[in-house]
């Protein structure tokens, strides 16, 4: 299995590499902490790391990754919640200034909800997996009936940006959360990231559609949504 070895090797070229360059960066996040200004939720998925896609620094970025970049309600169950845990962290103790949810084209996640690939597969045999997307089954069935009635949908793309908006929509479900909105504290942010095209769209929240990043920045002003 060379996978593992590549690792070693990756981790080689590093330490010779960006870590000897970074130093000075690596030195004074090991001294003062982390203070990164924004949380990103982003998909497990191996093509999307937001690190690359946003071209950060260590220590400039708290990152939570799961299947579909999903975010749940608020649930003060006992059960382990591992990303209303790293929410938590975020807005309470790094006190972050923006979460974004990051979705992305193409998504294994989203695509086996609206195929419906693990509803109710036992544990072991994607079981968790059903669980965990059954989150967004209200926006699916939603979304799987328009498509029933115009065939031309892309059903997919529509329940990936769907997934985003109820993600955010959750993340006010977390009293912290909506409190540090009310404040003017936190702004939260939705964009999708198409692998194959390698293009950003941003949710703009006064229009309510998620509209592509211009790659010049005289027109970023113009087109890009407001800070929140
Ligand atoms: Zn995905």
């Amino acid at each position: 299995m060379p996978e593992f070895k590549a690792l070693l090797e990756g981790y080689r070229r590093f330490r010779t590499g960006a870590y000897q360059e970074q130093r000075r960066r690596y030195d004074a996040l090991a001294d003062k902490g982390q203070a990164p200004g924004l949380l990103v939720i982003s998909c497990s998925d191996s093509r999307v790391d937001p690190t690359r896609i946003f071209d950060t620094e260590p220590g400039q970025m708290f990152v939570v990754r799961n299947v579909a970049n999903l975010v749940p309600p608020c649930d003060s169950d006992n059960s382990q919640h591992s990303t209303s845990a790293a929410i938590e962290y975020a807005v309470t103790q790094l006190k972050v200034h923006h979460i974004l949810v990051l979705g992305h084209a193409r998504c294994g996640g989203i695509k086996a909800s609206l195929e419906g690939t693990f509803d109710d597969a036992p544990m072991g045999e994607g079981g968790f997996i059903g669980r965990w997307m059954s989150l967004i089954a209200p926006a699916r069935d939603i979304i799987r009936a328009a498509a029933k009635l115009s065939p031309d949908i892309d059903a997919c793309s529509a329940l990936e940006l769907a997934a985003i908006r109820l993600s955010i929509d959750n993340l006010r479900s977390f009293p912290f959360v909506a409190e540090a909105e009310a404040a003017g504290t936190l702004h939260l942010q939705g964009a999708l990231f198409d692998i194959a095209e390698g293009v950003l769209r941003v949710l703009n929240h006064d229009t309510g559609k998620f509209e592509t990043v211009p790659m010049d920045w005289e027109n970023e002003t113009a087109s890009l949504p407001k800070s929140n």
